[in-house]
């Protein structure tokens, strides 16, 4: 048996938090040894949004190194040997399948035991598979799902492979429009399915969405709402065939993605650590109820100072800025001091084709709409205020300049009062151009 690695700080998870905080921890000094990053992906930490995006492109892909961490945010790229460079040990293709934290030691598939003084979790989320639910027939091939570069690389290849082929995606959320949009651009007929009577529901409000089903509509997309998959029929081959729906219909698909969620990969820690909302729970600097275990990204429940709850928000902007937090204050700590309060204001943005849209705030309330959201439009242009108690506490803007899309989101972070709806949707962007 061999003896334990020991390092003074083991990030697990190899994602976006995990490269954000590497950069910090280089930015606040770390010496030679006593940072690893473990890491069940074989690939240094990259940018993950971009796998539904320009990953998929049918003319020049993105492809690492071009977007690993942190390109996303407008930083300098860390390519893999910037991590020895700066004494960090990049433990790749390791899976940690065992955490004691009473013992404050990680074991690995194969076996190695990893002993660390202080623990930053930071596994994200896997996604939802259709198999988990026994739909029928949902483990046949060419049923993809989109979570890692590995997961790309194989949907990549059914798309070279199934040339003006047939794709149905499952799920009406970010994934699915993403991936409606690049299936279409290489070329494949796509239908959509989801159950709801919009697409993205949990952000967008009915007016949002008639605009993005009718520009979707419009490059020839096909969407089928109100239902969901239930089957699937294979080949010969064991590829898939058909995807049948509740509502009785039949598709035809030579590929199939399903993006219908995630949840946090807190399993490694049931029982050790304190969890809210599905997540691990943790203070404003990201710290656990063990005061030497940390947890960043998708997997963190923390306090959302602006609306006074613990939240989780599985987005790349706060997987970033958690992980300098919690780095910030684990060093800070070491001195003696401490961090400001984490302060977040809730950013989501999504592109596909030539949109491009950004959500700050908090998507409750009242909503007004403004601005030209007709899908045919050359230009189309708009945006949406949700106002509460009498304040505009969220803001939503298609095709924003960056001049714009900062005015929504000082918007958001200043929550102003509004005296009169009508005069809003009126003034649309000017309000928030004011603020
Ligand atoms: P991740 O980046 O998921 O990293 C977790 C890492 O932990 C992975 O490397 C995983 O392999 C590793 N890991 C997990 N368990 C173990 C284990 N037991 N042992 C070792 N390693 C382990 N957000 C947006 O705001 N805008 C977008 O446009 C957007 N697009 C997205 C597109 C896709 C295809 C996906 C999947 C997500 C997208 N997101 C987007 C969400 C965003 O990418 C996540 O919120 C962000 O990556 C979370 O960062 P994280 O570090 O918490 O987790």
């Amino acid at each position: 048996t061999s003896m334990a690695k020991t390092f003074k700080y083991i990030i697990v998870g190899g994602g976006v938090a995990a490269g954000y905080a590497a950069r910090e921890f280089a930015k606040q000094g770390v010496k030679p040894g006593e940072l690893a990053i473990i890491s069940k992906e074989a690939v240094a930490p990259y940018e993950r949004p971009a796998l539904s995006k320009a990953y998929l492109f049918p003319e020049s892909p993105a492809r690492l190194p071009g977007f690993h961490v942190c390109v996303g945010s407008g930083g300098e790229r860390l390519l893999p040997e910037w991590y020895p460079e700066k004494g960090i040990e990049l433990i790749l293709s390791t899976e940690i399948v065992k955490a004691d934290l009473a013992a404050k030691s990680l074991i690995s598939a194969a076996g190695e035991t990893f002993s660390y003084e202080t623990l930053i979790i930071a596994t994200g989320s896997t996604v939802i598979r259709l198999t988990d639910f026994g739909v029928e027939g949902a483990d046949a091939k060419n049923i993809f799902y989109l979570r890692e570069v590995d997961d790309a690389d194989k949907l990549y290849e059914a798309i070279k492979a199934k040339k003006n082929g047939k794709a149905v995606v499952v799920g009406g959320g970010y994934i699915g429009l993403e991936l409606s949009a690049v299936l279409k651009l290489n070329n494949i007929d796509v239908t959509m399915v989801y159950p709801e009577p919009w697409c993205m529901p949990r952000l967008f409000t009915a007016d949002i969405a008639a605009f993005y089903e009718g520009y979707y509509a419009n490059k020839g997309i096909n969407i089928i709402k109100g239902t969901v998959a239930v089957g699937f029929t294979s080949n010969s081959d064991g590829e898939v065939k058909e995807v049948k729906l509740k509502d009785g219909r039949v598709l035809e698909a030579d590929i199939v993605v399903v993006g219908v969620g995630g949840r946090p990969q807190t399993a490694l820690f049931k029982g050790q650590v304190e969890e809210d909302k599905g997540g691990i729970k943790t203070d404003s600097f990201f710290k656990t109820n063990l005061s030497d275990v940390y947890a960043v990204g998708d997997v963190a429940t923390f306090p959302l100072k602006l609306y006074g709850e613990l939240r989780r928000v599985e987005h790349v902007d706060h997987s970033r800025k958690s992980a300098e937090q919690a780095v910030k204050a684990i060093k800070a700590a070491e001195d003696g001091k401490t961090v400001e309060e984490y302060d977040y204001l809730p950013y989501f943005y999504s592109r596909a084709f030539d949109l491009s849209w950004q959500f700050y705030g908090d998507n409750v309330g009242d909503t007004v709409l403004f601005g030209d959201n007709e899908p045919a439009s050359p230009k189309p242009k708009f945006g949406t205020y949700w106002i509460k108690d009498g304040k505009v506490v969220g803001a939503f803007l298609e095709n924003g300049t960056p001049e714009e899309n900062s005015a929504i989101a000082k918007v958001a972070r200043v929550q102003p009062p509004v005296a009169d709806v009508d005069q809003l949707a009126k003034e649309g962007l000017s309000f928030a151009s004011k603020i």
